[in-house]
């Protein structure tokens, strides 16, 4: 049974998805005035475990994540820029889907960009106009407000009272720095110079709300199964998506809400406007590994603020330098890694596929309690040191090592840390490895120093070519192992 916290009820509840077998998940994406920082990151990594850990255990998962293309950031950036709105949004988009893939976060089964779903059917004018119809919205010189206290629900997912507050005031920019209710707009007149589209109302473009109520519900249906997002999207973004959702459908729009708590640095919401922030791109820059980032960014529960410091990051290098090792070893024991070795297995056979087994059932069991983290990763650790154990004691048989190595794809799948990343030594590599190997079994190879310098130019060689061995004790095969960043100089 698989239970989430859903900021809805405030509890953890029972998930259950509306459709057998499929998900359907919403997530608000970036805004694309400038590069991600890891802050956001924090965010998104969390959306893909949540989405890797769902299709893990058998549901096929609808992911729509949109990006934001028009608010008042990016026109600013734009009108700064002396570029077309456009233009100026592609390049940060293109470098958004670049750290997604870098990162490893699965590719959303849809992105749509706002504003390619403004006039289009289903889209935004068509949702605005509803709420109109319905009296809860009204236009007003040009633009179109919501009327919140036409909402009887308004506060139910931010837990708000507004009753007192609700003044009828209008907020009409896309950034609240005060937590008060107010109508919000939903259409915003066009200022000079600034992008537009026409509307019954003239031309403007939409608020940011109503992009992610239209094109969530579009894709995913009137009612869908999972919205998340970070902390802070839940007042005003999405207490006003479901004020704009189900007061144009009457129906529920989301069952469960998950959100995640902040990156902070020194205590503080890591953001553009504080200044204290780092791109994934600072941190490559700095020579980490994007895996490292990855584990950091998912090694603390979603739920529990997440404080970020380049020591807790080299940590997370050694935790993926230890999988890296185990993952490796295995393969070159294996002889999967295309140089089969001969080794004779000292002890009794450990079973490790039955203790595997049982771990990646209670890895689950973890991860089904809303995605409990720590303690999944705390049974990796422990299995990673029981396939180590195995090893050191002569069990690495094929039937072993097979085990191992299907433990650690499966591991991969769930978590995306890209350690199963390679099977397969190119040709050239796996050939200087075993001229490397001759070499040293030579008898002669501890008294002759021609021999010692030509293994060490060989094991030099194969490291140009990205691949690294390291050697083990006598009658045991050396292990060859893709290079990473920064530890394997
Ligand atoms: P934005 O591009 O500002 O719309 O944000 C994209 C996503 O990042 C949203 O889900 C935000 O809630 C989330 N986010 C922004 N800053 C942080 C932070 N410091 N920690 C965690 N999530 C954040
Ligand atoms: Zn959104």
């Amino acid at each position: 049974m698989i239970r989430f916290f859903n900021t809805l009820t405030g509890q953890e509840e029972e998930f259950q998805p509306l459709h057998a077998g499929e998900v359907r998940i919403y997530t608000c994406g970036p805004t694309v005035y400038d590069y991600a920082h890891i802050g956001n990151f924090r965010a998104f990594v969390f959306e893909d475990l949540l989405r890797r850990f769902l299709e893990f255990t058998g549901y096929q998962v609808r992911h729509v994540m949109n990006i934001t293309d028009v608010d008042d950031k990016t026109i600013a950036g734009a009108i700064r820029n002396g570029k077309a709105l456009n233009d100026y949004t592609e390049f940060y988009i293109k470098s958004f889907q670049d750290d997604l893939n870098t990162l490893h976060i699965l590719t959303p089964t849809k992105q749509p960009r706002a504003t390619q779903e403004i006039s289009c059917a289903g889209g935004m004018i068509e949702l605005i106009r509803e709420l109109i119809h319905k009296g809860i919205a009204y236009e007003s010189e040009g633009s179109v407000y919501y009327r919140v206290a036409a909402f009887p629900g308004y506060g139910k997912l931010s837990k708000k009272k507004l009753e007192e507050n609700i003044q009828g005031a209008r907020v009409d920019v896309d950034e609240y720095d005060k937590e008060e209710a107010a109508d919000f707009v939903l259409w915003k007149k066009a200022k000079e110079g600034e992008p537009s589209w026409d509307s019954p109302w003239g031309k403007g473009r939409p608020g940011w709300h109503i992009e992610c109520s239209s094109m969530s519900m579009k894709y995913l249906g009137e009612t869908f199964d999972i919205h998340a997002g970070g902390e802070d999207l839940i007042f005003p973004h999405h207490e006003n998506e479901i004020a704009q959702s189900e007061a144009a459908t009457g129906k529920p729009f989301v069952r469960y809400w998950l959100h995640c708590k902040f990156l902070l640095v020194d205590g503080h919401k890591m953001s553009k406007s504080k200044g204290n922030f780092y791109t994934l791109r600072d941190l490559l820059a700095k020579g980490y590994d994007p895996m490292a980032l990855r584990f950091a960014l998912l090694g603390t529960h979603y739920r529990t603020p997440l404080n970020f410091t380049l020591d807790g990051l080299k940590e997370a290098s050694e935790a993926i330098r230890k999988l890296d090792d185990c993952y490796f070893q295995c393969l070159s024991y294996a002889g999967t890694i295309g140089v089969k070795q001969d080794f004779a297995a000292k002890a009794e056979t450990v079973p490790l596929k039955m203790f595997l087994d049982q771990i990646l059932g209670k890895m689950l069991a973890h991860l089904s309690a809303d995605l409990n983290i720590s303690a999944a990763f705390a049974e990796l650790f422990d299995a990673v040191r029981e396939i180590n154990k195995a090893v050191a004691q002569g069990a690495a048989d094929e039937m072993n090592m097979k085990a191992a190595l299907e433990f650690i794809q499966g591991i991969d799948r769930l978590f995306g840390l890209d350690i199963a990343r390679s099977d397969a030594v190119p040709q050239e590599v796996s050939d200087l490895f075993r001229e490397r190997k001759e070499v040293r079994y030579d008898p002669q190879f501890k008294r002759d120093k021609m021999l010692q310098q030509k293994s060490d130019e060989l094991r030099k060689r194969i490291e140009s070519l990205g691949w690294l061995v390291k050697d083990a004790r006598p009658g045991e095969p050396s292990t060859l192992k893709e290079k990473r960043r920064v530890w394997d100089k």
